[in-house]
């Protein structure tokens, strides 16, 4: 397995932002993914560090990038993923195989355990919709466990992987038969829709920044509050979608946070609505990006 010491993470982010992290580990089977976490119990897991904001400041401490667990296959309807498998190679894999259900995951590029975590969902469709059960390493026992889709408390944006408990080994999905060419078409617009919208990976960003509220859409408010236009000299607003933040080059951690604010206050103001932020920050704050989360925490 690769270790990296003093390793900078920045470019294993999609915001293109962090320091130093004291340890980098990388594991490339199951089992030594599993004996890892039972000795590093206090180590960060990420995937495609595609929703994070990692701190330019680094991390004193641990963390375990599940890149190299690779490993899928596709057994009839059936679709069984290790943590580290890319959600968009995922995607044209099944449309290969005539099945359909995971289209939606075409255009981030998130990994099954991120996915899972997060309970990441576009165009309608949600990683937890085809998904039968999950393998975990439970942090409390620091045993394998098995749960079902049902035990895993998911909701928008949310599972019960959040809590800290447990990591996620693979994941077993059961997808739809269909005919290849409605799958494709669907792939083809959901790419589309995005490339009109969304900025894409040549521009730094970690998708949307702030989950929806209840019944409305946290792009559409921050639109009404004009924060298109915010623009700071690192890092900006982006100008077809409000609820994105693209790095112009070198931001640092900080900057997004005061832009993060910046768009938090302009919402609150104008609808008193607070946004939770979407994007999970990693590794050490300065005192001044303590203040700054404090203030979108309440
Ligand atoms: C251009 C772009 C577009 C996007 N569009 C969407 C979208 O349409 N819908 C959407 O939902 N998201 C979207 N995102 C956000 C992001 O891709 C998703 O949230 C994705 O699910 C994150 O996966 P990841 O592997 O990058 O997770 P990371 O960012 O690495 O981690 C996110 C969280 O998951 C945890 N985690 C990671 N792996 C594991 C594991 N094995 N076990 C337990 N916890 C784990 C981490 O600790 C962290 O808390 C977009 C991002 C980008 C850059």
């Amino acid at each position: 397995m690769i270790i990296k010491e003093e390793f900078e993470i920045k470019n294993y982010t999609t915001y293109k932002i962090g320091g130093k992290v004291k340890r980098v580990y990388f594991p490339e089977t199951q089992s030594e993914f599993t004996e890892l976490l039972r000795e590093k119990t206090d180590a960060i897991v990420l995937g495609s560090c595609s929703n994070i904001l990692f701190s330019s400041d680094g991390y004193d401490g641990d963390v375990i990038l599940t890149t190299e667990l690779k490993q899928y296959e596709i057994r009839g309807t059936h679709v069984y993923a290790s943590a580290g498998v890319k959600g968009p190679l995922l995607a044209q894999k099944t449309a290969e195989a005539g099945l359909s259900g995971f289209e939606f995951m075409i255009g981030f590029p998130g990994s099954v355990g991120g996915d899972i975590c997060m309970n990441a969902g576009a165009h309608g469709q949600t990683i937890s919709d085809k998904l039968i059960q999950v393998c975990l390493f439970d942090k409390e026992s620091k045993e394998v466990v098995y749960k079902k889709k049902e035990e895993l408390d998911f909701s928008y944006r949310h599972s019960l992987l959040q809590g800290g408990r447990y990591i996620l080994i693979h994941a077993e999905f059961e997808l739809e038969k269909a005919q290849a060419q409605d799958i494709n078409a669907l792939i083809e617009r959901n790419k589309e829709f995005r490339k009109n919208i969304q900025p894409s990976l040549a521009n730094p960003n970690a998708g949307s920044v702030f989950k929806n509220p209840e019944n409305d859409s946290a792009g559409r408010l921050l639109d009404k509050a004009g924060v298109k236009s915010f623009d700071l000299p690192r890092a900006r607003v982006w100008k077809n979608h409000a609820n994105f933040i693209v790095n112009k080059g070198d931001a640092t951690s900080e900057d997004i946070l005061t832009l993060m604010v910046m768009m938090y206050n302009a919402v609150k103001n104008q609808y008193t609505i607070e946004l939770k932020p979407e994007i999970i920050f990693i590794g050490n704050k300065t005192k001044k990006e303590e203040e700054l989360w404090n203030i979108m925490s309440h």
